[in-house]
């Protein structure tokens, strides 16, 4: 049976997640946090489902997709890679095998740092697991948003020396040494990059950047954008074959039943191109 991921659990994941499980897929969603539905207080436009939260609505969804079959699984995906028989997917410290990716993760809240974009993959990286080893025993940074990094935080610690910066005020892993100031800007000099916070500049080997979301240029390169919008046709298939996107991740509107729609129509062109797949 041919194997689905869809990255985000929000209503355009979950909708799309039904409707493939009907066409008889194996379905897998994989999420990294909460949805923005969830933090919806009352939601007044959605049909059928009169004047409830945003976190009622979703575990409603929720409920039905447990009901339906679909595979849930917690991490945040940090790169989709294209293999000779579909997609494997890194997310957290497993690698998924798909044949088919539906990209469902709402809007990209990615901060971004002065001069990161230009650093990635020279000095800048986002991932402890892929990178960690080639900076072994060599001063490094970790700028984390938040506190659910602590396990790469860990594993970094085990094997260099790791100044910690904040994002956003939050209860550092047990133990770490942490920098006083917001992290700012990067820029390389010579084989370094130095970051610059609100307080000081300092040299390191590698810089990691440890966020709950991943920037759509980091998890698939080759994936053209309009803007911070993935570009899709009227099918919601990417320039990527085999990808495809549905709900905030195209484009506004932002609402939760564009969202289901464009999950329901992602689901359907999915399950044709499996099918087109298997028979050539
Ligand atoms: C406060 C608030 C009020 C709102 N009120 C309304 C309203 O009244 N009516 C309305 O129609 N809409 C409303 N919305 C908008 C609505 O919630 C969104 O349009 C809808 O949730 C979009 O669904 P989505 O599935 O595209 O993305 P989301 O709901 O954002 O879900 C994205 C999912 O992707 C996951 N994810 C992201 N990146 C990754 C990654 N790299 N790896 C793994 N998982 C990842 C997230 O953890 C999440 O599960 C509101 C939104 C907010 C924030």
């Amino acid at each position: 049976m041919a194997h689905v991921l869809i990255i985000g659990g929000g209503p355009a994941g979950c909708s799309a997640a039904l409707t493939l499980r009907l066409r008889g897929a194996d379905v897998t969603i994989l999420r990294a946090g909460p949805s923005a539905l969830e933090k919806a207080k009352r939601v007044d436009n959605y049909p059928g489902l009169s004047q409830m939260s945003g976190s009622d609505m979703q575990k409603n969804f929720d409920e039905q997709i447990k009901e339906a079959g679909v595979q849930e699984k917690n991490g945040l995906a940090r790169l989709i890679q294209k293999t000779r028989k579909g997609f494997t997917v890194l997310a957290g410290d497993d690698m998924i095998k798909c044949d088919a990716v539906l990209l469902a993760t709402g809007i990209g809240r990615v901060a971004r740092l002065v001069g990161e974009d230009t650093l990635v993959g020279q000095g800048v990286s986002y991932c402890a697991t892929c990178d960690g080893m080639l900076y072994k025993g060599r001063p490094v940074a970790v700028v984390a948003q938040d506190e659910s990094f602590a396990e790469d935080v860990d594993f970094l610690r085990s094997i260099c020396p790791v100044d910690y910066y904040m994002e956003k005020p939050h209860a550092a892993p047990e133990g770490v040494q942490v920098i006083d100031g917001k992290p700012k800007a990067l820029r390389a000099e010579g084989e370094q990059v130095i970051l610059t916070s609100e307080n000081d500049e300092k040299p390191y080997d590698c810089v990691f950047i440890l966020r709950p979301a991943v920037a759509m240029s980091t998890l698939l390169p080759k994936l053209e954008m309009n803007g911070e919008a993935v570009k899709v046709d009227e099918k919601m298939r990417t320039s990527v074959e085999g990808v495809f996107a549905a709900g905030d991740i195209t484009g506004a509107p932002y609402q939760a039943a564009r969202a289901v729609g464009q999950g329901n129509v992602a689901a359907l062109a999915i399950a044709q191109y499996l099918n087109e797949k298997e028979k050539a």
